[in-house]
């Protein structure tokens, strides 16, 4: 308690580094920076005031090596560490690592990350919290236990086989009949084995038009926890969220309470700390929301709270490790913003192949109410190693409509981004569309829609063309006829 951060170790790379050594710069308090071999040169290198080599491209041997991160921590004589997201961010032996190494972890404590990590345990919990979980059964060993369950409760197709420890989309398989359902178990199963080195499963009812709504959350040691509102992230593509917006569409004022103070009650039931999300998924059809899972760090899509509500997120979180008191109660929170953000990914907008290389030309969006956080610079190189994310771009407005507008000028007229493919086609065509200006969705939206967006895609070439014939035209009309012509 009360151990101040004279200098802060960021166990991350790209966006959410960058993200992070911004509020230290507002803080004073100094950076280091760890990089692999390709990343020497990279955007979040530049920014700390001292950084570490930690390893090779492969993120086992860089990024996610801990013995190399606290080596790198007590070398430039930092004394707390911030994991960012993805990577170490939920990593409970590395949070126990850190502060075994008489450093300060700027996150929850391990054993809440070692709960919520788990599918399985943070589902069991949510029940114990009263909190509504999806229909569904745990640990599950074989098919014939899930054909029992269909027949039992009477259950009918789609359903969902997750993987316990799953994140980011990843290891999750719907299944339509009962023809799908051995291939898809095995599917799972392999896919959770490679990605998260573990294969326990969980299997539920799929939730036909669901809509993805999260609450933010803050909490200190003293006792104190604060919900943000909420978020909606809907829009997604293979499970993971591509656009999101605060406050969500969907809710109505008992319904926005009911799911904020569930959130907070869930929070405090585990004995929170620091900032956290709590995710659910809500049923239009029946009009209620199920838990789906909490995330124990930084969210990709903090940014769109920050601007509905005036707050840092980040220097909450390093506030609340060194031992402070939330300087705010329930009550003085009063969100007054729309906002809303789209995850610009390297990668293909048809396909979403990853795709990679130098960033020949960047040009970032400017103008009233946009809010970019990049990890790139223009001519830095996007490595094939990593998450695709390389930039987020959140626009605000006094509501929806507002909003989207500012963000179809981001997207449309000032964003360009030249050497690598990225999403932007598909986001401009996503905030274009009428379902969506409606606010009438669900996580199916782009499998429904899919070939009307791409056919709303413009080609680049022939737009560069046309933009090219207006310029000259518009310089001959303004200034006559010239002299070299
Ligand atoms: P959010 O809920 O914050 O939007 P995502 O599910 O999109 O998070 O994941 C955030 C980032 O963390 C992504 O870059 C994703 O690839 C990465 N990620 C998520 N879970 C894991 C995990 N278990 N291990 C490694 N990386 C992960
Ligand atoms: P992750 O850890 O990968 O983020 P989540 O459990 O948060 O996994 O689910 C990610 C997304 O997958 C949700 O936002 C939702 O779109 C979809 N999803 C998960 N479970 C279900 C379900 N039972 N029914 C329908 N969609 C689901
Ligand atoms: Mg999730």
């Amino acid at each position: 308690m009360g151990k101040k951060i004279n200098k802060l170790l960021v166990a991350n790379r790209g966006v959410p580094a960058v993200r992070v050594m911004h509020t230290c710069r507002d803080r004073k308090i100094r950076t280091a920076a760890v990089y692999s071999t390709p990343d020497r040169l990279a955007h979040h290198v530049f920014m700390a005031d001292s950084a570490v080599h930690i390893g090779e491209a492969p993120p086992v041997e860089s990024y996610l090596n801990m013995e190399h991160m606290i080596n790198a921590a007590l070398q430039t004589g930092s004394d707390a560490v911030h994991p960012g997201w993805g990577f170490l961010a939920e990593n409970e032996k590395f949070a126990r690592m850190v502060m075994d190494a008489g450093l300060t972890w700027i996150g929850p404590p391990p054993e809440v990350i070692r709960l919520m990590g788990d599918k399985i345990q943070a589902k069991k919990i949510a029940k114990r919290a009263n909190v509504p979980t999806i229909p569904g059964i745990i640990d599950v060993k074989d098919i014939k236990e899930i054909k029992k369950w269909l027949r039992k409760e009477n259950v009918e197709f789609p359903i969902m086989i997750k993987a316990a420890a799953g994140g980011g989309g990843r290891g999750m398989v719907k299944v339509e009949s009962e023809e799908e359902l051995a291939t898809a178990f095995s599917q799972a199963k392999s896919e959770s084995m490679r990605a998260f080195g573990d294969d326990t499963i969980l299997v539920e009812k799929y939730i036909e038009f669901g809509r993805h709504i999260e609450v933010q959350v803050v909490a200190d040691e003293h006792g104190n926890i604060v919900h943000l509102f909420e978020r909606e992230c809907t829009i997604q593509r293979r499970n993971q969220k591509i656009i999101e917006e605060a406050p969500s569409p969907t809710l109505n004022e008992n319904l926005r309470n009911e799911i904020c103070f569930t959130a907070v009650r869930l929070m405090r039931e585990m004995g929170y700390r620091s900032a956290g999300t709590v995710e659910f998924i809500f049923d239009t059809s029946t009009r209620k929301f199920y838990f789906l899972e909490v995330n124990t760090r930084l969210q990709v899509e903090h940014g769109i709270t920050e601007l509905i509500t005036g707050l840092d997120i980040v220097s909450i979180m390093l506030d609340v490790a060194a031992g402070k008191k939330l300087p705010f109660r329930q009550p003085d929170i009063h969100p007054n913003r729309w906002a809303l953000e789209v995850r610009l990914n390297a990668e293909d907008p048809k396909t979403f192949s990853p795709s990679f290389g130098t960033i020949t030309r960047l040009q970032v969006p400017q103008g009233p109410n946009v809010r970019v956080s990049s990890g790139v610079y223009e001519g830095d190189d996007v490595p094939p190693y990593y998450d695709s994310l390389f930039m987020l771009l959140m626009t605000a407005g006094a509501d929806r409509a507002d909003a989207i507008r500012v963000m179809d000028r981001a997207l449309g007229r000032n964003l360009r981004v030249e050497g690598i493919k990225t999403l932007q086609p598909l986001l401009l065509s996503i905030i274009r569309h009428p379902a969506f200006i409606a606010g009438e969705f669900s996580t199916r939206f782009l499998e429904e829609h899919h070939d009307e967006l791409v056919s709303m895609f413009k080609e680049k070439d022939s737009e560069d063309e046309v933009l090219k014939i207006a310029k000259y035209v518009a310089e001959i009309s303004a200034l006559g006829p010239q002299g070299w012509m």
